[in-house]
This record gives structure tokens, C-alpha cells and sequence, in this order.
């Protein structure tokens, strides 16, 4: 049934969602959460659609009073997604974010409304992280992504050119007149560490504007929950450890309306001579991170999650830790394989069960 279009209907009962996270990150589980009272939502019903979008597999859990309802709402939620994947993607030729990159070196080039609040917070990240995140990295990040299919790594002359590019002071808002002036011929933009997070975000605020407050929106390694299930108390969400010789239970939060994201080296990286390139790139070098690592955000929303997962994978992990502590809800689980073997850090707030089981 699942055409682009018409969402897949997983039917209930689907006990329990284990995300596909990118696979060294750790596995985040959806269990059913500890019952309330009865709730105001009595006799609405679980429903789970499914649908690929931006080049993973887009998956919404919501209740709803009755199937009509729920599909006509996760059908919206889709539609939005794809128009968003329209605006949003560095691989379609007639994206808006690929004309902009063509074609907003030679004037200031007018977009729409989410292009702009998406590159605005890209901007607002990239100076937080000192440039860590950074999403003119286009250039290089397509030189990695051929190297990913080669199975070799990327000619030093053509990265050094790439790089030469990158630079996010060289993207010029002006919220005025709602236009974007690339200050460089030839940049180009990737959204890819940040425009997940925002969808999942416009996602879950499209359902909710349907009256429908109690859903998920999972896009790959970014999830977006809205309120708790009917007679909850939240999304049972079961964080394992990375490490997977230990032998320590996974930790399990109970959370709502918040956004979890993580990043690492998991699904997309390059294994040669021993060695594991990760998609994740460092602005500074132009460089894929090194080593086996995974960075899992929670914030208020998917945008701030998505982008401050992937800026504290490039950050040492002090700064990491201490840019998660500056920002008002947020709170991160940085693992590391080292010499010593794997390490995890959490920031102050991480919640607790999840603090003493990785510690
Ligand atoms: P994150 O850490 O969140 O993001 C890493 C990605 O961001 C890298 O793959 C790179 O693209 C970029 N990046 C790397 N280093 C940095 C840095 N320091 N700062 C900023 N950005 C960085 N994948 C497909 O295979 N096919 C598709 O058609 C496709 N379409 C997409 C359309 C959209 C709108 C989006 C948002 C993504 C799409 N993707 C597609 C996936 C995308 O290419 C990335 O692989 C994915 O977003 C990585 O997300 P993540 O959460 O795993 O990693
Ligand atoms: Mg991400």
C-alpha cells in the first residue's frame, strides 16, 4: 500500500519500536510507559504509519479517536514532509536549497520562509560551536560521500579545494527582505545536520494543529515526541549503551514533548586500513571524525537536538559538555571508543537513570 502518498499503516498492536538508530548509537526503544488515571483522551486508539522520506524511513506513532481521522492526519504530516524534503534537500537538482547554492553567489537570492528560519538557526549553531557545525560544508561532504562509494579516500588537492569554500560567515541573512547572499562562488549547502530535527518538529506541530496532541515523529536518528499516550505518564524511550560488551541494563526514560537526536559514525562511514570515517565532518580540517562515537541530544525541539548532536561530535568532549550545559533543556550523552576503551560523559540533566547506568 505504501505509495508516496498513501502512509503505510503498521497495524497495532506493534509492542515495541526499536529505532533503527544509526547503529553504534545507542539503541532508543519505544516501550509502553507506566499508566495514569484514566485520561481526557478515553477510547482513542494507537495508530503507526510509516513512509521513506529524506533518504531514511519516516515513522509516526499518534492516537487518535478513530483510523479515519489518524490517517487523514499522518497523510498531512507526510504530505508536509515531502514539501519540506522539496525545500530542504542538497541531493535534488530543483530543491530549493540546491538552486540557492546554483544560483546565491551571483545576488541575494529571495527563499522561502523555511529555508530562511532553517539557515537562521544553522548560523545561530555554527557560532555556538565555534564553526563546529557548519553547513556551507557541502564541498567536502560530497568529496566524503564519493569516497564513502569508492571505498577510497578523497584526493588532498580537491579536499584542500572544498575547504577553501566552507566558511558559514559567508552566508549573509538579510531577514528583511528574506534573502540569502553567498558571499562565495561555488559554496554549496547540507542541510543534512539539521533539516531532519526541523521536520520532525513541523511534523509533530502539524498533527498537533489537527487536534491530535499524543505522537512521535521519527526520522532516522532524530525523534520528536509531543504529549504522553492516553493515561501515560510519557514515551517510554530505552537508552543502551553503545558498548555492547556491557553487560549493564539499558536505562529507560519516561519523556515528552522534547526532541532526542543522535549522531555518530553508526550508519554512514568509510572502514579502511583499520580505520572508521565517519559522515560527521570537522570544518576546521575538513576532515571525517576518526574512531567509533555517538553523540544523543535531548532538547525542547529537533532542530536544537539534530544540530547540537552533530556540533558536539565535533567538539572535544569538555566543550561539548559544557555547550550542552549552556543551553536552557538541553542535555547530552557523548560516547567515545578511546584507548582505554569506551567512555561515556553526560552532561548535568541528562536524566538520571541514564547518568549512573552509563557512568
Ligand atoms: P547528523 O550528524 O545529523 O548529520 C550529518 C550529516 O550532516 C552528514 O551526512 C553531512 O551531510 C552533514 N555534515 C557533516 N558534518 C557536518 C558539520 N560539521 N556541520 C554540519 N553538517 C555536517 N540521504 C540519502 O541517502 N538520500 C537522500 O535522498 C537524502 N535526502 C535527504 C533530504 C533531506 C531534506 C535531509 C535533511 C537529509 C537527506 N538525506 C538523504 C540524509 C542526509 O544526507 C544525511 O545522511 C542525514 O541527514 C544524516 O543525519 P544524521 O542524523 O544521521 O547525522
Ligand atoms: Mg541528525
Amino acid at each position: 500500500m505504501s505509495s508516496t502518498r498513501n502512509p503505510t499503516l503498521l497495524h497495532p498492536p506493534f509492542s515495541r519500536a526499536l529505532f533503527p538508530a544509526a547503529a553504534l548509537l545507542p539503541l532508543v526503544a519505544l516501550l509502553p510507559a507506566p499508566g495514569l488515571a484514566k485520561a481526557e483522551h478515553e477510547g482513542f486508539e494507537r495508530f503507526e504509519f510509516s513512509l521513506p522520506r529524506m533518504g531514511t524511513m519516516a515513522r509516526i506513532e499518534l492516537y487518535a479517536a478513530d483510523r479515519a481521522r489518524a490517517t487523514t492526519a499522518a497523510a498531512a504530516a507526510f504530505d508536509r514532509l515531502e514539501a519540506l524534503e522539496q525545500i530542504l534537500s542538497d541531493y535534488r537538482e530543483d530543491s530549493e536549497l540546491t538552486i540557492l547554492s546554483r544560483e546565491g553567489a551571483s545576488a541575494p537570492h529571495a527563499v522561502s520562509p523555511e529555508l530562511f528560519f532553517v539557515l537562521d538557526r544553522s548560523l545561530y549553531f555554527s557560532r555556538l560551536s565555534g564553526g563546529a557545525f557548519d553547513v556551507t560544508i557541502g564541498p567536502v561532504v560530497q568529496l566524503w560521500r564519493e569516497a564513502r562509494r569508492a571505498g577510497k579516500l578523497p584526493d588532498s588537492a580537491a579536499l584542500a579545494r572544498a575547504k577553501a569554500v566552507v566558511g558559514y560567515q559567508n552566508v549573509v541573512l538579510d531577514p528583511t527582505n528574506r534573502t540569502v547572499f553567498l558571499k562565495r562562488a561555488g559554496m554549496k549547502l547540507d542541510l543534512g545536520a539539521i533539516a531532519k530535527g526541523y521536520a520532525a518538529d513541523q511534523a509533530l506541530e502539524l498533527l498537533r494543529s489537527r487536534g491530535i496532541s499524543s505522537a512521535l515523529v521519527a526520522l532516522g536518528g532524530e525523534l520528536a515526541l509531543g504529549a504522553p499516550p492516553p493515561d501515560k505518564t510519557g514515551w517510554r524511550v530505552v537508552i543502551g549503551s553503545a558498548d555492547a560488551s556491557r553487560s549493564a541494563a539499558p536505562c529507560t526514560l519516561v519523556v515528552h514533548n522534547v526532541a532526542l537526536s543522535t549522531s555518530g559514525d553508526g550508519e554512514q562511514f568509510l572502514d579502511l586500513n583499520g580505520k572508521r570515517y565517519s559522515h560527521v565532518i570537522n570544518p576546521a580540517s575538513g576532515a571525517a571524525l576518526q574512531g567509533r562515537a555517538s553523540t544523543t541530544v535531548i532538547a525542547p525541539d529537533g532542530t536544537t537536538a539534530d544540530a547540537l548532536a552533530t556540533a558536539i561530535s565535533v567538539l572535544p568532549v569538555r566543550d561539548g559538555i559544557r555547550l550542552a550545559e549552556s543551553q536552557r533543556g538541553v542535555s547530552a550523552l557523548i560516547v567515545r571508543k578511546t584507548e582505554r576503551g569506551w567512555q561515556h560523559f553526560t552532561s548535568r540533566g541528562f536524566p538520571r537513570p541514564c547518568r549512573e547506568m552509563l557512568n
